[in-house]
């Protein structure tokens, strides 16, 4: 079942081998101050991650999905209105979760291949005079359509008619690989997980709240016991959690920091555009077309790639794992079938990426696709050799 191939799925990522001895820990005491000493400096290193100095970060023994629910349940009461546009499977689950907890989802429809529509989402607000919609959220990077939102711009949406509505956006598959600034985009609620930018196992739900999040925090009705944030703090302040910790995990994630922060966050993102770029040539020199319409949308962490009838995605899915041990992404809800995904987040080199386009391109003429074999792979290798020329010239410079 292993295999010495990475895997090109948009999380998990591949694990680097010094993140998996980070996480081979004995136990120690969670009641003791080493305890402490390991979970408050990781805390402060998340809020770098997600660019925030007045947020409050928060580590949970969960998934993405779980620091969704905490979001959801630590900030809001049944029946309170929330805005929030469909484009995607995240983005849909995110929806689905909102109304379970039984409140008002108010969505706006959105083509798969498009990213949150700032400018509906002005009209909206601006008409919502008593000021009845409590939060818009916003999936910052959509992973089964391989488009990024403009956060930015939907903050100044909401700013545009002086709405107190909150702003809280998912950046599962972006925050530690692709820009952002939680402070500076005045987001409310980021949330992520552990197994994608951070490059760990799956097990932690990671999320930050700005001043005025935190606060309604108090007031919130919707019920919740294991995710309150409120527990949470109040055992923070004594170093240790309201139940046993995952301090496995947070070990891990504090030395994750350390490497990102070692690369630099500037170097992490360029690295993660350089590579999904080749990756881009490589589909354009195949002659298919990106999920994504357009390339202010484009994903550095996922490439959700159109496939012409005559090929199966699935099918391409399942043969790249049994002809070859690599693992590629499915096309998931509308696109089941009709796309594949390339995965390129987490500890990735140009070589690595080679490696999954030139599988790529052998599963897509073993499944009658007719691509020229080799033209992605010599368009990649354009881009990487050029890029690479670029950067030496940059240093010879500096
Ligand atoms: C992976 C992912 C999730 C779900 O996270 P889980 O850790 O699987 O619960 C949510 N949103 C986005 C954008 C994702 O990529």
């Amino acid at each position: 079942m292993n295999t010495p191939n990475p895997v090109f799925i948009p999380g998990p990522t591949n694990i680097p081998d010094e993140l998996r001895r980070a996480i081979d820990v004995q136990t120690i005491d969670h009641r003791s101050s080493a305890f402490g000493e390991l979970l408050h400096p990781t805390l402060e290193g998340v809020k770098r991650i997600f660019k925030t100095k007045t947020g409050t970060a928060f580590i949970l023994p969960t998934t993405g999905t779980g620091a969704w629910e905490t979001a959801i349940t630590n900030t809001l009461s049944p029946g309170d209105k929330v805005l929030v546009s469909r484009y995607g499977v995240f983005s849909h689950k995110w929806i689905d979760l909102c109304e379970r907890h039984g409140l008002d989802v108010m969505v706006v429809e959105q083509g798969w291949g498009l990213g949150a529509p700032a400018d509906t989402f002005a009209e909206i607000l601006a008409a919502d005079r008593s000021h009845e919609i409590k939060a818009v959220l916003v999936t910052h990077n959509e992973t089964a359509t391989g488009v990024r939102s403009n956060i930015r711009q939907v903050r100044q949406a909401i700013d545009a008619s002086n709405h107190p509505a909150m702003l809280y956006v998912d950046g599962v598959s972006s925050i530690g690989s692709m820009d952002f600034r939680m402070d500076e985009w005045g987001v409310d609620i980021a949330i992520t997980g552990s197994q994608k930018g951070f490059m760990l196992p799956p097990g932690l739900g990671i999320l930050c709240l700005s001043e005025k999040a935190l606060v309604t925090t108090k007031t919130a009705k919707l019920s919740r016991c294991f995710f309150d944030l409120g527990d949470m703090a109040t055992n923070y302040e004594i170093g240790g959690y309201p139940y046993t910790p995952p301090v496995a995990l947070i070990k891990g994630l504090s030395h994750a920091i350390g490497m990102l922060e070692a690369e630099t966050l500037p170097a992490v993102f360029a690295r993660h555009y350089r590579i999904a770029e080749g990756v881009r040539r490589a589909v354009s020199a195949w002659g298919f077309d990106l999920c994504a319409k357009d390339s202010h949308l484009y994903s550095d962490t996922v490439s959700t790639i159109l496939l012409p009838e005559s090929v199966d995605g699935n099918a391409v899915v399942a043969h790249a794992a049994d002809a070859y041990q690599v693992a590629f992404g499915a096309g998931l809800g509308q696109l089941a079938g009709k796309a594949f995904r390339i995965g390129h987040l987490g500890q990735l080199t140009d070589v690595m990426a080679l490696s999954g386009i030139a599988t790529a391109e052998m599963v897509l003429s073993d499944m009658g696709a007719s691509i020229q074999m080799g033209s992605g792979v010599a368009a990649a290798q354009e881009f990487y050799r050029s890029s690479h020329a670029a950067n030496a010239r940059m240093k010879r410079a500096a």
